[in-house]
């Protein structure tokens, strides 16, 4: 199995080398070259576990990994981490089935493949024989940068290093990363949202004499952005478990649907659940559920993708990891889409760069017909927060109550019973001020006082990795301007 690039340069990579480097030369984002068919069948996969199904699934996309190397990194990836019955949850509440992907180190999704893409990381280097130093560049909307971090803290051959916009993560998220331990890690707020945050980082990615300046330190950069293929393959994982697991329940017979409704940000979660239906499993559709920074709905609706300024503004919402206007792996959905037309995608992205819109093509267009897109306001999120904890006695965080919203709304448009899987994003704690006032809880002094009052309230257990974070020294103080992130990358690396 090959990758290349969504931008049509044709220059094919093995797996390993695509991780290696993260993004292409021409700046495009690393595609299988087809995507593999299920190695086996459902009905062969009935009773299995996680661990054995995501062995399936990334074995097929990294071929070029031994049985050994991806033995590794399976076995190091979901172990007792993750404190789930097995490493996730599917539970059933107010009429659908919510897969839960935050029962690891930092209590969000983002552990579902941050755990693993270390492992994939530094067997692709011995694989590939790099000896640089692999700098692993981040930009974060909160939850990414944890997960890397945890995940790359004191990995051989590595430094981390995180970008997260000041006042757009929660106090949590915030405290989470900043009091992050190893000696390889290195963590900046910066002034300005988390799209400055990923076009800084992109901008550092495509800027040949800084590569060079940093190959004369033996370093090399990579990412651990969804923009990385060993970030989005791991996460195909699940939707395979879910269908399986629904079959093992009797939800589904095999071969018979169901729908997926993904809370999303930067595309990569709901991609991953569309590669799955590439391999074989039976989706009918797919929910793209946004926050007020909508740009995503309006897509879908209208084949239009505009984030000029005139049209929209970016917001700062209660479900920050969504507060996204550039979807980067949407890229990769349209290079399908498109055919595989690398020429059109690349002039998509460069009118997106340039004028801040673009239109897809008229089949493109018809294409985008198997997802449904809608979004959640704000105090729509609180109020199916509420909602659903009264009824159901079911917490959810902010962003799995967008989904939830949303999947609502899909119902009342449309009647269609399909069983339905919605990817719960992250445990409610981590925006525990939001979830809190959503229940009824009155004003706390900070974000961890409301994560102790939610705990009281609701009984729900605070995930290991939040507890006594307000006890967590503060380690890194960094702040620096969106423009000077290159400087701020070549200090941590001195
Ligand atoms: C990152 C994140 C999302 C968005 O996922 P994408 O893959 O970027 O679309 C949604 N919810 C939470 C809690 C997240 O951390």
């Amino acid at each position: 199995m090959n990758y290349e690039s969504t931008r049509g340069s044709m220059i094919k990579k093995t797996g390993a080398q695509a991780i290696v480097q993260g993004i292409a030369e021409d700046k495009g984002l690393y595609v299988p070259e087809c995507i593999p068919a299920l190695p086996s069948e459902i009905k062969d996969m009935v009773g299995k576990s996680y661990k054995e199904i995501a062995y399936e699934i990334i074995g097929a996309f990294f071929d070029d990994f031994t049985k050994e190397e991806m033995d590794y990194c399976i076995n190091g990836a979901y172990d007792e981490k993750f404190t789930a019955s097995d490493v996730v949850e599917l539970k059933e509440a107010g009429g659908a089935h919510f897969l839960e992907l935050y029962h690891g180190k930092t209590a969000a999704f983002k552990d579902m493949a941050l755990s693993i893409l270390p492992y994939l990381m530094t067997t692709s280097m011995k694989k590939e024989g790099v000896r640089d130093k692999v700098c692993i560049l981040t930009a974060t909307s909160g939850d990414t940068g944890k997960a890397a971090l945890e995940g790359f803290a004191d990995v051989e051959g590595t430094e981390i290093i995180v970008f997260y916009p000041t006042g757009g993560v929660s106090q949590v998220q915030e405290r989470q990363m900043v009091s992050q331990e190893g000696a390889n890690t290195h963590v900046f707020a910066i002034r300005g949202n988390f799209d400055d945050a990923q076009s800084g980082v992109k901008k550092i990615f495509n800027d040949d004499d800084f590569a060079a300046q940093l190959a004369a330190k033996g370093v090399k950069l990579s990412s651990a952005n969804s923009i990385n293929v060993g970030r989005l393959v791991p996460q195909v994982a699940y939707y395979v478990y879910s269908y399986v697991k629904l079959v093992e329940r009797g939800v589904l017979e095999c071969g018979q649907p169901m729908n997926v409704v993904v809370p999303t940000g930067n595309f990569g979660n709901i991609l991953a659940a569309y590669y799955a239906k590439e391999m074989g499993v039976p989706i009918n559709k797919f929910i793209c559920a946004s926050n007020d920074n909508k740009v995503l709905t309006d897509f879908i609706n209208t084949g239009v993708y505009d984030i000029r300024p005139e049209t929209r503004g970016f917001r700062c919402t209660n479900s920050p990891s969504m507060d996204i206007l550039i979807s980067s792996n949407l890229e990769r959905l349209l290079y399908l889409l498109s055919g595989r037309d690398g020429q059109a995608v690349k002039e998509w992205m460069e009118k997106l760069d340039k004028e801040k819109v673009y239109e897809v093509s008229e089949p493109v267009c018809e294409a985008l017909n198997g997802f449904f897109g809608g979004f959640s306001t704000e105090n729509d999120t609180l109020s199916t927060i509420s909602r659903m904890w009264a009824e159901n006695g079911y917490l959810m965080d902010t962003h799995t109550a967008v989904a939830y919203k949303v999947y609502q709304d899909y119902l009342a448009q449309t009647g269609d019973k399909t069983p339905t899987v919605i990817a719960s994003t992250a445990s409610a704690y981590k925006f525990a001020e939001s979830v809190a006032s959503a229940i009824g809880i009155g004003s706390c002094e900070d974000g961890f006082a409301y994560v102790s009052a939610l705990a009281e309230t609701t009984g729900v257990a605070v995930p290991y990795g939040l507890r006594d974070l307000d006890k967590k020294p503060v380690l890194h103080t960094g702040v620096v301007d969106a423009a000077a992130m290159a400087d701020a990358v070549m200090g941590a690396l001195k």
